[in-house]
């Protein structure tokens, strides 16, 4: 028992309860599991179950980002929590928050794109993307770490904000709260271009909602 000498941390064994007047003694023995007396208990350590946050599974080589990510999540965390409309768009707050912490989170490398079209080089990266299984994986050459100045192939500097001005950890909260929607089912692919640029679509909803 805590206080006691030789208790070794763990309430799990066989005590005797013994009384003496108003007195009652709880005494570690020890014994089997079903061979005991009538005044002996056996106690287990209760665990409570404690909310651990999100599953990281970032890799030996990736230890140092793990912070980083951290950041961003309890920034993402800390807007759901101060923003209604925030917390609404993605089914409440309750259910946000529940999302969040019970995703894995993995790293991938999906490098830049670069295309030529009508006269212009444009980029192309993905910042995340959501697997089945409540996995999102996070790109290593995307804007999450590295944004919003990023290079396309040549060295050509552009911006992957998404027009939004956000940076660092801001602009990797967003991205988590991006992928927070494909989590909860709140929207479909991100496919199509342009006008019908779904990607886009998703991550301006959660930037009017959540910034
Ligand atoms: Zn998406």
């Amino acid at each position: 028992m805590p206080g006691q000498a030789g208790w070794d941390g763990s309430l799990d064994g066989l005590y005797r309860i013994s009384r003496d007047g108003p007195h009652v003694g709880v005494d570690r023995i020890s014994g089997g599991r079903y061979r005991y007396a009538l005044d002996d208990v056996w106690l287990h350590s209760q665990t409570t179950p404690q909310n651990t946050g999100p599953t990281i599974l970032f890799g030996p080589n990736h230890q140092n980002l793990i912070q980083p990510f951290k950041d961003a999540f309890d920034e993402a965390v800390d807007r759901l929590k101060k923003k209604k409309d925030c917390a609404k768009l993605f089914g409440g707050l309750q259910n946000a928050l529940n999302t969040l912490n019970s995703a894995t989170y993995r790293l991938f490398n999906d490098p830049i794109k670069t295309t030529y079209k009508d006269g212009k080089f444009v980029p192309s990266v993905t910042g995340a993307m959501t697997a089945s299984g409540n996995t999102v994986f996070i790109n290593l050459a995307g804007p999450f770490f590295n944004g919003p100045d990023l290079k396309m192939s040549g060295n050509r500097p552009f911006k992957a904000d998404f027009g939004t001005g956000l940076k660092g950890t801001d602009l990797a909260a967003l991205l988590l709260l991006h992928e927070l929607g494909h989590e909860i089912g709140k929207w479909g692919s991100d496919a199509g271009v342009g006008d019908k640029d779904k990607n886009l679509e998703h991550t301006m909803a959660a930037y009017k909602a959540c910034f």
